[in-house]
Order: C-alpha cells, then sequence, then structure tokens
C-alpha cells in the first residue's frame, strides 16, 4: 500500500503544536518527508489550497519558531541520515548531514568516524532531541560559544528548497546579498532564518579536532558580593595559556541549584552529583579545554586560586575530567534550563495561557553584578519568583520567570518587555540563541527599527515568493 505523507491533524499529532516554550499552535494537517521528492509533493499539494506551511525539526525550541498558527506542519526528523565525510585539501573536516538528524545522533555518527583524530561539531546547547536544522535555524550554541564563537562558523553549506519546487546547493561564499546597508553571506540568511526562507534538507557540518584535555570545575560561592567579584576579575583577567583556553563560563543562581535539585527524580543522571548546601547563595561552573595536560592543569590552578581568594572553598569545588565527568557536569548545566521548562509544563496544566517567560539578552557593556542585582530587584518589587543562569561571556544571562499565576504570568511578561526595551536603548542583543518565533515578536519588534523589519520583508518577498514558509515568526507574514 502506498505510504500516506500527508496526514489529518488528529489526537496523536497534538504534540507537533507545541515546542517546549509550551505554547500552542494549530495546524489542520502534518508530514513526516523521508526524502526531498517527497518534499516537493508535499509543496505542490500545499500550493493547491495556498497552504501555508511551518517546517519542524526536534520541536526544543523555547520561543515557539517551530509551532504552527495554520495550515501545514513539515516535520524534519525522518531525515536524518549522515552523508559524505571528507577531509579536504586545507585539512577542513566536513561531514555532510541530512538536517533532521538530533544532536545525539550526530555525536554518535562523529564518534565512529574512523582513519583520523577524534572530531567534535563545537555547537552544542544541551538539548540532544534537537535537531541540526533546528539548530542552524535560531543559532543555539549553548555553553562553549565563549571559545568557539557562533554556530554559523560550523556551517560551511546547505541544501535548500525553496517554495517554487527548486533546490539549491549552498556553500559558504557562493553568493553575497545585502542586508540593512550590509554585505551578507546567502548561507547566513538561512542559518538564524527561523525557517522563513526555504528548507534546508541537508547541512554540511565543519567538525573540529577534540581537544584531549576537557577539565570542568564548579566553584561554589556563600556570598554573592564574593561571587560578583569573581566574576569581574575572571572577565579582566585573561587566563589562556599556549595550550589551553578557558570554553564555558557559566553562572547559576540559588533558586536554579534549588530547581536542579528539585528535578533530580526524574533525570537520573543527575542524582550521582552530591547535594548543594544551603548556605551557598551561587555557583560558576567553567571548562577548560586544551591539548596539553600542563597546560590545562595551570589554568585550573590559577582559577582554584582565584576563587579562593573571593572565599569559595576549595574543598567543596568539583573538579572534574575525562568524558563521562563532564558529560555529568553538562547534564547539571542543562537542568537549570529544563527544570524551569518543567515548571512552566505544570503551571500551563493550571491555565493554559502561561508559556516560557525567559530572558535570551546580552548586554555586553554593563557589570554582571549590578546588572543581576537589578534583575533580582525588580523580580521582588513585582513579587515574582525567578531563576538566573546563564552565559557570563557578554553578560549573555536567561531569567526564567517562574509565575504562581496567570496574573504573576502577566506580570513577568512586562518585566520581560521592559528589561528588552532598556536592553535595545542600552545597545544590547534582545534575542542571542534561541531565536525571535512567536513569543519574542513584540518585544524584537518594538527594539529593532521599522527599515530593519522592512528588509526582512524584502528578502522574504525574494526567497519565499509564494510567503509559504513559517506565518508569524519574526513578523506579521
Ligand atoms: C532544556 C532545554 C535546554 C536548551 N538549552 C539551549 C542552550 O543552551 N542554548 C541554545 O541556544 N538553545 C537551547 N535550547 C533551545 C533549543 O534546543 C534550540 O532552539 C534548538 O535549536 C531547536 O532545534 P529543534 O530541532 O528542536 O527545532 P524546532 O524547535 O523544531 O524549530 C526551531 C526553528 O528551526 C526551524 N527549522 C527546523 N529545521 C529546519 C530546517 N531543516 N530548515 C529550515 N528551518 C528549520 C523551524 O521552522 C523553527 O523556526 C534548549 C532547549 C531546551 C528544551
Amino acid at each position: 500500500m502506498k505510504r500516506q505523507l500527508i496526514h489529518e491533524i488528529e489526537e496523536r499529532y497534538m504534540e507537533y503544536l507545541r515546542d517546549e516554550s509550551k505554547f500552542e499552535g494549530s495546524a489542520d494537517s502534518i508530514s513526516f518527508p523521508e526524502n526531498e521528492e517527497e518534499i516537493l509533493k508535499i509543496i505542490n499539494e500545499m500550493k493547491k489550497s495556498n497552504t501555508q506551511i511551518t517546517i519542524q525539526g526536534g520541536k526544543t525550541g523555547i520561543v515557539g519558531c517551530g509551532v504552527p498558527l495554520r495550515g501545514h506542519i513539515l516535520n524534519l526528523s525522518n531525515m536524518n541520515r549522515v552523508k559524505e565525510f571528507e577531509k579536504t585539501e586545507l585539512g577542513d573536516y566536513l561531514l555532510k548531514v541530512e538536517s533532521g538528524i538530533t544532536l545525539l545522533d550526530l555525536k554518535k555518527a562523529i564518534n565512529k568516524l574512523k582513519n583520523h583524530e577524534e572530531l567534535f561539531w563545537p555547537p552544542d546547547p544541551t538539548e540532544s532531541s534537537a535537531t541540526i536544522g533546528g539548530i542552524a535555524s535560531c543559532g543555539a550554541r549553548g555553553i562553549s560559544s565563549y571559545l568557539y564563537g557562533d554556530t554559523v562558523k560550523y556551517i560551511e553549506g546547505a541544501r535548500v528548497v525553496s517554495s517554487d519546487g527548486t533546490i539549491r546547493e549552498i556553500r559558504r561564499g557562493d553568493e553575497v546579498i545585502t542586508f540593512y546597508g550590509h554585505e551578507k553571506d546567502l548561507l547566513d540568511l538561512y542559518l538564524g532564518g527561523e525557517g522563513m526562507f526555504g528548507i534546508m534538507t541537508e547541512l554540511t557540518l565543519r567538525l573540529l579536532p577534540k581537544p584531549l584535555e576537557i577539565w570542568g570545575i564548579s566553584f561554589f560561592f556563600e556570598n554573592k558580593n564574593d561571587v560578583f567579584d569573581f566574576i569581574g576579575q575572571l572577565k579582566e583577567e585573561v587566563l589562556n595559556v599556549d595550550g589551553a583556553s578557558i570554553a564555558a563560563l557559566e553562572y547559576m543562581d540559588r533558586a536554579t541549584i534549588d530547581g536542579i535539585q528539585g528535578v533530580k527524580e526524574v533525570m537520573t543522571k543527575l542524582k550521582e552529583l552530591p547535594d548543594i548546601d544551603s548556605d551557598i547563595s551561587s555557583m560558576v561552573y567553567i571548562e577548560i579545554h586544551g591539548m596539553k595536560e600542563e597546560a590545562v592543569e595551570k589554568i585550573a590552578e590559577a582559577l582554584m586560586e582565584m576563587a579562593m581568594s573571593f572565599n569559595s572553598d576549595p574543598d567543596r569545588a568539583w573538579a572534574v575530567s575525562g568524558d563521562t565527568e563532564i558529560e555529568k557536569m553538562r547534564i547539571f548545566r542543562h537542568a537549570a534550563a529544563e527544570a524551569s521548562n518543567l515548571f512552566i509544563e505544570k503551571k500551563r496544566l493550571e491555565d493554559s495561557r502561561i508559556t516560557k517567560l525567559g530572558t535570551d539578552m546580552s548586554l555586553d557593556k554593563e557589570c554582571f553584578g549590578s546588572l543581576i542585582s537589578k534583575y533580582e530587584a525588580d523580580i521582588e518589587a513585582e513579587g515574582l519568583n525567578a531563576s538566573i543562569f546563564g552565559h557570563i561571556a557578554g553578560n549573555h544571562l536567561h531569567v526564567n520567570i517562574l509565575p504562581g499565576s496567570y496574573d504573576e504570568y502577566k506580570k513577568g511578561y512586562m518585566l520581560l518587555e521592559k528589561w528588552s526595551e532598556e536592553a535595545a536603548k542600552k545597545d544590547g542583543r534582545i534575542i542571542t540563541e534561541h531565536g525571535v518565533g512567536k513569543l519574542k515578536k513584540p518585544m524584537f519588534l518594538k527594539s529593532v527599527p521599522k527599515e530593519y523589519i522592512e528588509e526582512l520583508r524584502r528578502l522574504k518577498s525574494i526567497y519565499d515568493p509564494n510567503g509559504m514558509w513559517n506565518p508569524g515568526n519574526m513578523f506579521e507574514n
């Protein structure tokens, strides 16, 4: 019997109407194509009824990017094959994959590659069920972006299906377009484009040799001023030495630690880690990557000394190395986001209007401690609870409001609006790694000039002339 390509939305597909933001949309039909030929058939079918399409990966997004508002959902989870691997003449390692492959399966596939040194793909938003297409489309990056930078650096090409049915291979450097007075690589329109310009069916990823030494240290602080002073000092002093560098610098407040301890029962790997004493106000997780053990050790020693001088007890620090132990530290950090998402999931059962309320702003020029104190004062003034964690570099913090009711949700939303307006005035970035999607759209639209949106519309009309892809992301379309 011929496999049914397009399914009507019925009970068993309800989970495809939401993502991890818990924002819920609506759709008439869904498909899970296995190849480009099937994608083309679906496009043709949808064109007949003028139906818009929302492209979906792993649905782990936290701003509703992949949540449909109407029309058809094209879910790419069945396009998850690993294609070619090559070492170029310049010594670059390139791996071509279908875009629906998950981060977990990508890691497994990279570990199986033979006849060369161990490799890895640097972007790691820690949510292992995220797909590479979703990561590429949101510019998701995760903790080690401190050392490795933005995700775009690790994508060399994409195969794109457009709404007119054409398929195109785009490599970095192939074509330059103008956007808002600047030159932009065409590839970068699709990377970070939140699926607004076409479907990426394949991506060519640039892999790096894996550091031979990866060490992680979690420092615990009783006093908040101490942690802020420690972070201030860390930002001033460059601790990198030849052969090793700091790769991740993460902050977690007490509410975040409590949230993580609260999900130990559902995240079994967390149970292996000890509980954190109640006198601890915050923690800082630092990862060091290097090819030489002595170099990594040198940084670790300098960090230990520095933390000690700010009253962090070295006997209470967690210092680990090796893949298995590092994985536990990363799971701990990942649980910070997981815990706040689970909180929202529970609250949503009480009131379906509640969705995730978290910031993704970076305010490079601010003082880390003053910024946190300001967030905390605003949260307290509104009588709200929140967990604050995130990337110390660029003061890229995720303030997750934990509303107890819809009234608190509304207050939290207003705080997010206020903070993003303030951040825009201070040249901060409102959206750094999660995307705009549907939930951050009002804040995004207020934070950028009208001409910027007009430019996005202009490019959308060129690359998606039928207005088919992802209605409602970024701006009304
Ligand atoms: C617990 C948790 C922790 C997280 N931690 C981080 C973190 O540390 N850092 C971070 O950056 N993010 C983090 N995220 C967010 C999330 O994992 C990312 O946004 C991820 O990139 C989404 O991928 P996805 O496959 O789930 O995409 P989806 O949510 O399904 O879709 C996201 C967007 O990508 C588009 N898209 C998907 N595939 C394609 C394609 N092939 N072609 C064109 N467009 C496509 C969709 O249309 C949509 O606009 C976290 C999420 C969770 C739940």
